[in-house]
């Protein structure tokens, strides 16, 4: 494994970090920074900016619009991004139904919708989930019968991040229920504006609105939408979970928050010293920093293992569970850190009609709502719970 970067690596490294410090909106950077949810808005617009550069999607072939980056680059820039709290593209469109698209779409589908998707004029979300139908998701009940050029989709999905906000949904939907589970499925495009879809919110831990429940009812959708061929989704939707699975690490971001905890180490105090001399709040930042790192050589050797043209089977499963595991491990150091000030959770700190300062310094303002989310990170992705199945069969052959 060889893990030093090149004069022409450091170079990129460079042009990374000038791009972010000098394209990235403050406010975007913000709200990454401590955490919370982007805003439609703010989010399409720096995607906008990346598209601009040509990096909005730095896994694509270069003949759909991707960057051509090595394996190492996209090392590079993935850790610069985090390091800058510079959000990724949000990967419904870009990571997730992209792929499936220029993998799986005929022509017509990848000329409309690859364009639209790296300009960010769709916004994706995902229709996988049903109530009872999650991690044994080919189980899945919502239906999809022929009716001339048409499909007529009826059924439910749930915790779909961002329906609210989404122009398009991809879904898992059966189209032949005498078929073995697996092979009933099909995969379509649905535009959320079709007759006959209702969303309806579901609010987090967090108190926020980013999942939903998505409804339908008699919902026309053109036989074209239609990806591949009737029946095989099951095939697109395994290739889908795939592509989500890797990076879900999110060992950029983890590091980025390491940094977050040292600055507020500093201000912060404990027993009437600086809160970093607190031997027991050292103990336990140095236990995540060893096995951050630890996460991080691994990644790195994954990497140089598909450089080198070798194949991953349950390694991603690996890194979905250390990285989620750290990710919530780090945002509840971040709550202790700050003591009582990391309890009050206020979405928005200033508000027309606020007369009363916020409680606590400006970086408590944060934590505690992305605490409350991770919850979810074990879950989100595939269950740790289902990825150590995966690791339990594909390793160790139980
Ligand atoms: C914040 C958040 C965002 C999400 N966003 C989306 C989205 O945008 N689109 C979408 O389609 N879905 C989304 N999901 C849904 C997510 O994919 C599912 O929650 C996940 O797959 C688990 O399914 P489930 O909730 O039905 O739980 P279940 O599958 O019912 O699992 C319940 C518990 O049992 C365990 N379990 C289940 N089967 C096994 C087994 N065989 N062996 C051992 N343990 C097992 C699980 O690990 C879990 O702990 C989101 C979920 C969350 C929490």
């Amino acid at each position: 494994m060889d893990l030093s970067f090149s004069k022409e690596d450091l170079a990129f490294r460079d042009e990374v970090r000038e791009f972010l410090a000098t394209s990235l909106p403050a406010d975007v950077k913000d709200r990454c920074d401590r955490g919370l949810h982007p805003t439609k808005e703010g989010q399409v617009r720096w995607q906008k900016i990346l598209n601009e550069k040509g990096w909005m999607a730095p896994n694509w072939p270069k003949e759909y619009g991707g960057t051509g980056w090595t394996i190492t680059q996209k090392y590079i820039a993935a850790h610069e991004f985090g390091h800058a709290s510079a959000p990724i593209a949000l990967p419904f469109g870009v990571s997730m139904v992209g792929p499936v698209i220029y993998t799986f779409g005929n022509q017509e589908q990848k000329d409309y919708y690859l364009p639209r998707i790296l300009n960010s004029d769709d916004w994706w979300c995902q229709g996988y989930s049903e109530p009872g139908s999650g991690s044994d998701l080919a189980s899945l009940q919502t239906k999809a019968v022929r009716d001339g050029d048409h499909y007529i989709v009826n059924g439910q999905k749930i915790w779909t991040s961002f329906a609210h906000l989404a122009d398009m949904i991809f879904c898992l939907v059966r189209t032949d229920s005498s078929a073995k589970q697996q092979e009933g499925i099909s995969f379509l495009l649905i535009d959320m504006k079709t007759p006959g879809i209702t969303v309806k919110p579901i609010i987090g831990l967090d108190m926020e609105h980013s999942l939903n429940e998505v409804f339908f009812e008699d919902v026309r959708v053109p036989v074209k939408n239609r990806i591949g061929e009737e029946n095989k989704g099951w095939t697109y939707a395994k290739f889908l979970l795939g592509n989500e699975r890797t990076g879900i690490a999110r060992i950029a971001r983890s590091k980025r928050q390491v940094e977050r905890l040292k600055e507020i180490a500093k201000a912060e105090r404990s027993g009437g010293r600086p809160l970093a001399e607190d031997s027991d709040f050292s103990n336990k930042l140095s236990r995540i920093e060893v096995d951050l790192m630890a996460l991080e050589y691994t990644e790195l050797r994954y990497l140089s293992m598909i450089a080198s043209g070798k194949q991953l089977s349950a390694e991603p499963s690996l890194l979905k569970i250390k990285g989620s595991e750290i990710q919530q491990r780090l945002t509840e150091l971040l709550v202790e850190s700050l003591g009582m000030y990391g309890v009050p959770y206020e979405p928005e700190r200033s508000y027309a009609g606020r007369n009363e300062a916020p409680v606590g310094p400006d970086y408590a303002h944060g934590p505690m709502a992305e605490h409350l989310y991770l919850r979810a990170a074990t879950i989100y992705g595939g269950s740790n719970e289902i990825q150590r199945n995966i690791i339990s069969k594909m390793v160790l052959g139980l």
